[in-house]
């Protein structure tokens, strides 16, 4: 039998971690809850402050988020964003969204990473940014423009690239992947 989108989610609910601190089944140091959002402190924090942010219901990566859940936790990162640069006296805030393992993302339920920082704390790596040629940039425009549909408030199935387990094979390609020149680069990003 064919696996569904459903079985996919309710599988991986049973495994994780968020879950079942939104359950109180594992503790967490929580700082805001309201009924569709948790927040806690980060156990491994890049630094003191370092804040999830994670919708109740399990979703795995944020375009299979409901409209109406996106915006509310969107609403809750930015307020949290601003408690936490007057909590902490950060000079600069991060928000990280990773989706899938090959974006970092570690636990498959959506969440907002919001890290504190100070000037020169390099608490993090520096992207590694490539050059570009401006042709080739307009290119590429021309062709995801094409491809996008208008927004709707349907949500994105998962596509069969996206996985959160490190263990699965190399992700396969539909169509031509976009190549970039890579440069060394000491930039932040
Ligand atoms: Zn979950």
């Amino acid at each position: 039998m064919a696996q569904t989108q459903q079985d996919v989610l309710n599988a991986s609910k049973e495994q994780c971690i968020f879950c079942k601190i939104i359950s109180g089944d594992i503790s967490a140091a929580k700082i805001y809850e309201d009924d569709k959002v948790f927040a806690f402190l980060d156990i491994n924090p890049v630094n003191a402050g370092h804040t999830l942010v994670v919708p109740k219901d399990h979703y795995i990566v944020l375009p299979q988020l409901p409209d109406d859940l996106a915006m509310h936790l969107i609403k809750v990162v930015k307020y949290l964003s601003g408690a936490i640069f007057e909590m902490t006296g950060a000079h600069g805030i991060n928000i990280y969204q990773n989706n899938g393992a090959a974006a970092g993302q570690e636990v498959p339920h959506v969440h907002f990473h919001i890290i504190p920082r100070r000037q020169d704390d390099n608490a993090m790596s520096p992207w590694n940014r490539s050059k570009i040629d401006p042709e080739q940039l307009k290119q590429i425009a021309e062709e995801m423009g094409k491809n996008l549909k208008p927004i709707s408030s349907s949500t994105v199935k998962l596509s069969s690239n996206t996985s959160v387990s490190k263990k699965t094979s190399k992700p396969k390609r539909k169509g031509k992947p976009v190549k970039v020149k890579r440069r060394n680069s000491t930039n932040s990003p």
